[in-house]
């Protein structure tokens, strides 16, 4: 009968009134032992005392002695049993004798008491509850100012302990009862996902997959027991260790129970008060910090980022919700803006009761949580904190060693600040503030001291008095947030890398910077020093080499320039005028203006030359010293790529060599008996201008024969001949203008062709006049004569023909008698 009671305490299922507890923690200090293995009674039970997917112990009851571990320095040997009522017998009694030590899950019982050792301490309290599914949660609403009428599945009949809370629970609430009855936890389940039932009547340790608690009552303690016979000891430390888990986490075993025993549901669903709450609602005001990074900040762009913003950005999309940011530059600021009421929530507050029942919040489910850290500059040694100066946020929930007074800021960048600057030696911040710290250049000194101080958790605050739906609404965002996504907020803002500039890098190691500053300067300025040495170096090697060439200059008797594109100007080297002593060198600006007409177009001619980079001989005419010269250049200019850069030239004066030339021309071209054209001359100058004849223009060709001219040679000779040619040629050259061509052809034969003749009455007139001219002439005394054939030219006309017709002319003159002309006729 008493194994039935204790069995029955142990499911927890009990449902003896709870007995006071009488507090005996009066032990004084706490020492952690030397390591003292503990064996615990371990039935296989869900979410109490559980094995995971991967064989791994884990549930409430096993993480709760886990943290008491943390105090007392045990380990422990888990005897492990399947959980089935026989097994729970058999571990009762093995406890009973002393062969295990603890068993946990146990409520109080009087009649357990006399069978075991409790502790004074509960570690856990379980409540009779009432559970639906997640869909039917919004249909059942209790309202305890209306009667209602509900279908409840249980499990046992109406004397069971549970049923009569749950009776006791309906009158008060003004509900009538309609009892469901099954014979186990899964029928009862089936009942209420068959509609069969409203809800289900279970215990809050009592874990039931997708069945989600609306009401609770009854709560009980639940205790750790041990065999009478134990060491007083084991108790004792188990005591102590409950009161401080208690006292320094009031959370803990709340969060161990969400973690165990609320149902996860991957839906958002939402109530109809909810809904229309979401529909009324307008723009909420949250107060954000604006230097919480990573959880809440202002960028220098005044882009609010970090995980608060991105989880409002969350709730925003799956809520509809819209969101108006309140920035506050530090935490009292921002609970100020609690205070006067400007905002509607808070984006991040750490999840702290007190906290939210001084500044006046409700706080949401968490969404966020890590481990809170010392953070040091990489200087000081953490041998020990007693002589170190904290830097704490005004409300951390750190004091740091009493001995040292602490430097409080108002803002976790400062504390981190004050650290990487000696102005403190250590601070504490969350794990994910330090990542991001950390990742900052400027805070590449800090050290991580990875000891636990405890847990941060971080949620949002909704301003009181709020509306609960607000809050619901929240929660429920929350707790279906996948956890990949809560993930890639976490990820997306503690894992950004920022740049590394050479600015940080200044700041974080000045004195190296200078001197890696200092060291570049030092080498640029030897580079420099370098240049222009091999510059001062390369000067002297080319006035050098200048001085040289201008004393081969002087030998060679020469002129040489260099053309400069960059500054349009040429050094030239001039000789010597008597050919003694060295070149002048001479430079010439070509940007400067000339009066000179003739020295402009000479420059001109110079300069359109050198840039004709054109590369070999020029010949040009240039005009100096008041008179024109020949010149001959030789240019070779010098690029960079395609760019000219310097033409390089010399040239010479070639005025005699020019007229030498031009003699020998014209010599070619004369007759060299009587010195006017010869025949060939003549024929391409007519050729040319009979080309240059425009429409109603006219030239003439003349053939001119000197009558029996035979005779002048055989009898005066033939040097009497001759001077009668050459007599002729300067009769002919003076009745002709300068711009006609006059010439001889060969033997006693003369051609003339006259420009710009008016018609053939001009022509006729001219060769009158021609005749009459010859008769002038005498030859050893007696005169001469001459037979003239003459055709007017026009446009088209060939040098052939026009010959061909002249000399017909010519030829009917002699026939009708000589020393006269015939005018070939024009169609
Ligand atoms: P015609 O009136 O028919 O013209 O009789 P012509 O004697 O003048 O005969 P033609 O014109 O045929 O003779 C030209 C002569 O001129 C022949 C030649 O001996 C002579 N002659 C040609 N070249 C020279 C020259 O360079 N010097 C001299 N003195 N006589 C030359
Ligand atoms: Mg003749």
């Amino acid at each position: 009968m008493k194994k039935a009671l204790c069995l029955l305490s142990a499911l927890l299922l009990a449902v003896l009134a709870p007995l006071s507890v009488l507090a005996s923690a009066e032990n004084g200090d706490y020492i952690i032992d030397e390591e003292r293995v503990i064996r615990v009674a371990y039935p296989i039970q869900r979410g109490l005392t559980d094995v995971d997917e991967d064989g791994n112990l884990c549930g409430y009851t096993y993480e709760y002695l886990q943290e008491i571990a943390q105090y007392t320095g045990w380990s422990y040997e888990f005897v492990q049993t399947d959980g089935s009522t026989d097994s729970l017998m058999d571990l009762m009694e093995q406890v009973q004798s002393g062969e295990i030590d603890l068993m946990g899950s146990m409520s109080y019982t009087e009649a357990a008491a006399e069978m075991f050792n409790y502790s004074s301490y509960s570690y856990a309290t379980s409540e009779t509850v009432l559970q639906t599914s997640y869909s039917k949660m919004q249909e059942v609403v209790f309202n305890s100012q209306l009667p209602q009428t509900f279908k409840i599945a249980v499990t046992g009949n109406e004397n069971s302990r549970n049923v009569k809370e749950l009776q006791d629970y309906c009158s008060l609430n003004q509900i009538t009862p309609e009892f469901v009855h099954c014979d186990n936890d899964d029928e009862m389940v089936k009942a209420v996902q068959e509609d069969r039932a409203d809800m289900l009547l279970s215990t809050s340790f009592n874990y039931l997959e997708d069945m989600w608690t609306i009401a609770k009552f009854s709560p009980k303690p639940v205790y750790f027991v041990a065999s009478k016979n134990a060491k007083a000891d084991i108790m004792e430390d188990l005591n102590t260790a409950i009161m401080h888990i208690e006292q320094s986490d009031a959370n803990f075993a709340t969060r161990l129970y969400n973690k165990y025993f609320l149902p996860q549901t991957k839906d958002l669903v939402f109530s109809e008060a909810e809904k229309q709450h979401l529909q009324e609602t307008g723009v909420l005001k949250v107060g954000v910090l604006s230097g919480q990074p990573p959880f809440q900040q202002v960028g220098v762009d005044g882009e609010a980022s970090g995980m608060a913003i991105d989880m409002l950005d969350y709730i925003k999309t799956h809520t509809g919700l819209k969101f108006e940011l309140v920035y506050a530059d530090s935490q009292n600021a921002l609970y100020d803006l609690v205070k006067e009421k400007k905002v509607d929530l808070v984006a991040g507050m750490p999840y702290d009761y007190d906290l939210a029942q001084a500044k006046h919040l409700s706080m949401t489910q968490p969404y966020v949580s890590s481990q809170y850290i010392l953070v040091m500059n990489d200087k000081s040694s953490n041998d020990s904190l007693k002589d170190k100066r904290p830097a704490l946020l005004a409300n951390s929930p750190f004091r740091g060693d009493a001995d040292t007074e602490a430097a409080i800021y108002e803002t976790t960048r400062e504390c981190v600040h004050a650290v990487a600057s000696g102005e403190a030696d250590y601070t504490y911040i969350d794990t994910y503030s330090a990542q991001y710290y950390m990742n900052q250049p400027e805070y590449r000194n800090l050290r991580l001291i990875s000891q636990n101080y405890g847990t941060y958790t971080v949620c949002f605050g909704v301003v009181k008095p709020g509306r609960q739906e607000l809050l619901s609404i929240f929660n429920r965002v929350i707790s279906t947030a996948p956890e990949e996504d809560i993930q890639n907020i976490i990820n997306k803002n503690t894992l950004q890398k920022t740049p590394f500039s050479l600015g940080d890098l200044i700041r974080q190691n000045p004195v190296g910077s200078i001197a890696l500053v200092g060291g570049v300067l030092l080498v640029i300025i030897l580079i420099l020093l370098y240049f222009l040495r091999q510059r001062a170096r390369m000067s002297k090697q080319a006035a050098l080499e200048l001085k040289k060439h201008l004393q081969v200059y002087a030998l060679v008797n020469e002129y040489f320039f260099e053309y400069d594109f960059a500054t349009d100007t040429s050094m030239v080297s001039v000789p010597p005028k008597d050919t003694q002593g060295p070149s002048q060198l001479v430079c010439i600006d070509h940007k400067k203006p000339l009066e000179d007409e003739m020295l402009r177009i000479s420059r001109e001619r110079f300069l359109a030359a050198v840039r004709s980079v054109q590369n070999g001989i020029q010949e040009i005419e240039l005009y100096w010293d008041g008179d024109m010269h020949w010149v001959r250049v030789a240019l070779e200019t010098v690029l960079d790529g395609d760019r000219p850069i310097y033409t390089l030239g010399k040239f010479n004066i070639i005025d005699d060599e020019k007229k030498e030339k031009e003699e020998l021309l014209e010599k070619s071209q004369l007759d060299s008996l009587t010195h006017i054209l010869n025949a060939e001359t003549c024929r391409s100058r007519i050729v040319e201008d009979l080309q240059l004849l425009q429409d109603g223009e006219h030239g003439a060709m003349i053939l001119i024969d000197i009558d029996r001219f035979k005779e002048i040679n055989d009898t005066y000779g033939h040097m009497k001949g001759d001077e009668a040619l050459q007599s002729m040629a300067v009769l002919l050259r003076s009745t002709f203008r300068a711009d006609d061509v006059v010439g001889r052809p060969g033997g006693d034969e003369f051609i003339v062709y006259m420009k710009n003749v008016t018609d053939t009455e001009a022509l006729r007139a001219k060769c009158r006049t021609l005749c009459d001219r010859v008769q002038q002439l005498t030859v050893a005394g007696s005169g001469l004569t001459i037979s003239a054939g003459g055709i007017l030219a026009q446009k088209g006309d060939s040098y052939n023909d026009l010959y061909v017709e002249a000399d017909q002319a010519l030829y009917r003159a002699k026939n009708a008698g000589r020393n006269r002309f015939q005018i070939a006729p024009r169609d």
